[in-house]
């Protein structure tokens, strides 16, 4: 077990998008992620997680992909593991 590698995210678009979560910082109402691109050069762009998703029971948060957002698709969701968001928090 390494937490050197990083957990690939797919958003539900075709061909999907492809993220990581280079940082994590626990604050008052939930997480702030910095999620990069990895399937093309991109701004990284921050993320927030309430502790309300959080405490949901499900595994997954799905959050709107901001790549698809910004080509003007809506329907799609970038689907995060609750393990990884709070990986070493
Ligand atoms: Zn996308």
């Amino acid at each position: 077990m390494s937490a050197e590698v990083e957990t690939a995210f797919e958003c539900t678009n075709e061909p999907p998008h492809r993220f990581a979560i280079v940082e994590r910082m626990r604050n008052r109402d939930g997480v702030l992620l910095t999620l990069k691109r990895l399937d093309a050069p991109y701004p990284k762009r921050e993320m927030f997680i309430t502790g309300r998703e959080l405490k949901m029971g499900y595994d997954n948060v799905y959050k709107a992909c901001f790549v698809c957002v910004d080509q003007g698709r809506k329907e799609t969701a970038i689907v995060l593991a609750k393990a990884d968001i709070q990986a070493g928090l």
